[in-house]
């Protein structure tokens, strides 16, 4: 499986998109900003988009691409694009955004029977079978009904936190699983903290408590996402501080990375 980070930010600025993974050819995590950068061809190749959760960094792009490509999966007589989602997730997207107020309700365009976007309820613990691939549904813990996610791969599973706090169930279940590479997110820099921990983000510090879950003698990538631009240095600088830290004994330690956009992965 091809993983390809379209955005990995947590705020927009030159050179920084929001949220948003392409598996392969036809898989989306997240419609954050980071979909502008696809193009019309690989935009309308698409069949399914897996959302974590409601905010505007991580659904942004899914009312716009639509739009894109509405033409030519009519032309081609393409199947409604699947957008997988919690029940609170898609309640939130029909009030607030498809109401024909903010963006039309592509969920009845052309016609409700054969339309551009069909919404499919998941739930956390279920496995969605997407454009051949197994994808597991994670507990998150957010403000808004949130979920991460775990993609088998031939080298084990691609996982992603999504938005969250501390989720120890998180752990539980990753802890069972062959994990190839994890993207967490560290929202906030340790100045930051109070924001959040009403955010309910991470910061290096509860990062630092949540990966002393990882089951001992456990070693994969960890790629940080989801950081703020004006942070970006201080955040890594403060994971780095706490990871590599003299006193601290070589198997605490864990391979910890930058995610960039641009970056594609072969699971
Ligand atoms: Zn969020
Ligand atoms: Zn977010």
């Amino acid at each position: 499986m091809r993983v390809r980070v379209l955005g990995c930010s947590g705020a927009i600025a030159h050179g920084c998109r929001t949220t948003s993974f392409l598996l392969d050819d036809d898989v989306l995590i997240d419609a954050g900003t980071g979909v502008g950068d696809l193009t019309l061809d690989e935009m309308a190749r698409i069949d399914h988009v897996l959302l974590t959760h409601s905010h505007l960094d991580h659904v942004a792009a899914l009312p716009l691409m639509l739009d894109s490509v509405a033409a030519r999966r009519l032309a081609a007589g393409a199947a409604p694009l699947q957008v997988h989602a919690l029940p609170g997730t898609i309640a939130a997207l029909k009030v607030h955004i498809f109401n024909n107020l903010i963006w039309p309700d592509f969920s009845a365009i052309p016609s409700v029977d054969a339309p551009l976007m069909r919404f499919v309820s998941i739930s956390v613990g279920e496995v969605l079978h997407v454009g051949g691939k197994a994808v597991e549904v994670l507990p998150a813990v957010h403000t808004v009904p949130a979920v991460g996610f775990a993609a088998a791969s031939a080298s084990g599973h691609w996982v992603f936190s999504g938005d969250t706090g501390r989720n120890p169930a998180f752990w539980q279940r990753i802890n069972q699983l062959p994990v190839a590479q994890l993207v967490i997110e560290t929202a906030f820099s340790t100045r930051e903290h109070a924001l959040a921990q009403r955010s309910l983000h991470l910061d290096p510090g509860t990062l630092a408590d949540e990966l002393a879950q990882i089951a001992p003698g456990r070693q994969y990538p960890i790629y940080i996402t989801h950081t703020k631009p004006a942070e970006t240095g201080q955040i890594m600088e403060e994971i780095q501080g706490f990871d590599q830290a003299p006193d601290r004994p070589q198997d605490g330690r864990h391979d910890i990375r930058w995610l960039s956009a641009g970056q594609t992965f072969e699971l």
